[in-house]
C-alpha cells in the first residue's frame, strides 16, 4: 500500500508540464489500521465477529428486514461440557477446539448467514429464513451433526455436542435483545433435555422455567422436610424366579409437585448441584434399609443404586460411599452402583479412575439404559463393568421387532463371553419374559414382576411369572 501526493505545475511561459509525486509506503499503518479493526469486531480465538461486531450488524440487519419485511431466525448454540474439555485437556485445546466448532458452524450454514461468537462456548448464527425454511433446511440438524463429529486436536479425540435454540423474528420479538433472550430460553430448554438437541421457542418456556425454579426451592428444602423417600424394585434371578436383588429408586413429594418423576427432578438437581446432598440421602438410606432387612433375618439382598454424572465428579464420593458401608457393617460386594452409559462415555478419564476407587472399595458396578448411548461392549470391558442393563426401550419393541431381538440376543451372548451379567429393564409382557429366558438372560426387573415398592414391602414382594 502507498500514499501517492502529486503536484502539477503548468509553465505558462514555455507551456510545459511538470509532476512531481511524492510515493510513500503505508503498508505498515494501514496493516496496523486492519488490527486495531479486527481486534475490535473480530474474535482472535475464532476469527469470527465478536459480540461488538455482532450487535451492530444484528440491529441494523432487523433493520433492513423489518423495511422490507423478511424473516430472520436466530440461532443460539452453546457447546455442551465445553467447561469439561477446558479442565481436562487445558485451555490451549480448548481453544483449538472452539476455533474448529466455530469454522464447522460455518461451513453447516449458508454463506449469507451472520455467523458470531458471542462468547464463551456460545455461538449464534441468523439466518434470513423463515421458521418453516429453517426446518426444512435442516440447518439445526446439520449444526448439531456437524459439532457431533469428533474432534481430533493433537493426539486427543473429542466427543462433543451441542444445545441448540431458535427464535423467529418478529413473532418472537423485534429487538436484538428480546430474539437472542428467546434463543437463549429455548438454548435452555434443549441442554435440560440433556444436550445434543435444538428447541423453538415457545411462548411458555419462561413459565416452564417458573416451574423449574420452583421445583428447585421445594427440593431445597426436600431433606429437611423429609420429602424424599426410598421405593424398591426387585430384579428376578430368570434362572429360578427368586429375586434378592433390589433396585433403589428415589421418590420426592410435595403438595404442589404431587407426582414428579426422579427424571425430571435428578437432572434439575444436577444442574443446581443438589444432586450432591440428595446423591447422600440416597446411599445413606439405602444402607440403611439394607441394615434393617439384615437384622430382620438373614443378609441375602443386595441393591442396586443410581449414580448421576455430577456423584462421579464429586471429589469426596467415594470416601462418603466407603464410611457408609463401614459404618452399616455391610459387606460392599452387595452395592452395586447403577451408572448410566452416557455419563460413562461424558469423562471416561476421570469416570476410569472414580470407577476404579468404587471397585477398591470393593462394589460392584452396573451400566444402566445401555443401547441408548454410544459405547461397545469391548469399550466397556476397559471399565471391568460387572452388570449391563439393557434399556427399557429395546426390551417394549421384543419379541415383535426382529432387528431389537436380534440386537439383544447379541449382546446377551457377547456379555456372557465377557462375563458380564445381563439385567433386561422394563418387562411388561409375558412375552418379553419368554423371550428373554429363552436367549439365557440372566436377570430381569419391570412390571411383569412388580412395580417398585416401599422398603416394609420387600420381604413380602410377590414376583408374578
Ligand atoms: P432407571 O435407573 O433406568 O430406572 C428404571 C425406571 O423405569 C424407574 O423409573 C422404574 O420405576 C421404571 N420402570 C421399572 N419397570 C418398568 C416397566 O416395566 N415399565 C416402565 N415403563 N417403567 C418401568 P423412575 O423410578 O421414575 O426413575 C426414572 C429414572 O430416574 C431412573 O431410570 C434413574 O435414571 C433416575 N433415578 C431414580 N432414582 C434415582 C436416584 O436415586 N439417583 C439417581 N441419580 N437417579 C435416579
Ligand atoms: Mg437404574
Ligand atoms: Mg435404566
Amino acid at each position: 500500500d502507498v500514499l501517492i501526493n502529486t503536484i502539477s505545475l503548468h509553465s505558462e511561459d514555455d507551456d510545459s508540464d511538470i509532476s512531481l509525486c511524492v510515493m510513500t509506503d503505508i503498508s505498515k499503518q494501514v496493516h496496523a489500521q486492519d488490527t486495531v479493526f479486527r481486534q475490535a469486531n473480530y474474535d482472535v480465538v475464532t476469527e469470527l465477529p465478536n459480540r461488538f461486531f455482532f450487535n451492530t450488524r444484528f440491529r441494523s440487519l432487523l433493520d433492513s428486514a423489518l423495511r422490507v419485511e423478511s424473516p430472520v431466525t436466530v440461532v443460539f448454540i452453546d457447546l455442551d461440557r465445553f467447561k469439561w474439555v477446558n479442565d481436562t485437556f487445558g485451555h490451549s485445546i480448548g481453544d483449538a477446539l472452539l476455533a474448529e466448532a466455530g469454522h464447522r458452524i460455518k461451513q453447516a450454514v449458508d454463506m449469507k448467514s451472520l455467523v458470531c461468537r458471542f462468547g464463551g462456548d456460545e455461538f449464534i448464527v441468523v439466518l434470513h429464513k423463515s421458521r418453516e425454511e429453517l426446518i426444512k433446511s435442516k440447518s439445526a440438524e446439520n449444526i448439531l451433526r456437524t459439532l457431533a463429529d469428533p474432534f481430533r486436536l493433537q493426539q486427543h479425540e473429542i466427543h462433543l455436542s451441542a444445545s441448540i435454540g431458535i427464535s423467529s423474528f418478529p413473532s418472537d420479538g423485534e429487538h436484538p435483545d428480546e430474539l437472542i433472550g428467546a434463543a437463549d430460553t429455548a438454548m435452555y430448554h434443549a441442554k435440560n433435555r440433556g444436550g445434543d438437541a435444538y428447541e423453538f421457542f415457545e411462548g411458555d418456556m419462561h413459565e416452564r422455567i417458573e416451574k423449574q425454579l420452583q421445583l428447585d426451592h421445594v427440593l431445597r428444602t426436600g431433606i429437611q422436610e423429609d420429602r424424599f423417600s426410598l421405593v424398591f424394585q426387585p430384579i428376578v434371578d430368570l434362572t429360578n424366579r427368586s429375586s434378592e436383588l433390589f433396585e433403589v429408586l428415589l421418590r420426592f413429594s410435595h403438595p404442589e409437585f404431587p407426582n414428579v418423576s426422579p427424571a425430571e427432578f435428578i437432572p434439575l438437581a444436577e444442574t443446581t448441584g443438589l444432586i450432591r446432598p440428595i446423591g447422600q440421602f440416597v446411599i445413606r438410606n439405602a444402607l440403611l434399609h439394607l441394615h434393617a432387612l439384615d437384622n430382620q433375618g438373614d443378609a441375602r439382598y443386595s441393591l442396586t443404586i443410581n449414580l448421576s454424572p455430577r456423584q462421579l465428579q464429586d471429589e469426596t464420593f467415594v470416601g462418603f460411599l466407603h464410611e457408609q458401608i463401614s459404618y452399616f457393617k455391610i459387606s460392599p460386594e452387595r452395592i452395586i452402583l447403577e451408572i448410566t452409559e452416557n455419563s460413562l462415555m461424558e469423562n471416561n478419564i476421570r469416570n476410569e479412575k472414580i470407577l476404579e476407587q468404587i471397585r477398591e472399595v470393593g462394589c460392584q458396578i452396573a451400566i444402566d439404559d445401555f443401547g441408548t448411548g454410544f459405547s461397545s461392549l469391548s469399550y466397556l470391558r476397559r471399565f471391568a463393568v460387572d452388570i449391563l442393563k439393557i434399556d427399557q426401550s429395546f426390551i417394549q419393541r421384543v419379541p415383535d421387532d426382529e432387528a431389537d431381538s436380534n440386537l439383544i440376543r447379541g449382546i446377551i451372548n457377547m456379555a456372557r463371553e465377557l462375563g458380564i451379567v445381563v439385567i433386561a429393564e422394563g418387562v411388561e409382557k409375558k412375552a418379553q419374559y419368554d423371550f428373554l429366558v429363552e436367549n439365557g438372560c440372566d436377570l430381569a426387573q419391570g412390571y411383569f414382576f412388580s412395580k417398585p415398592v416401599r422398603a416394609e414391602q420387600v420381604y413380602g414382594v410377590l414376583i408374578n411369572t
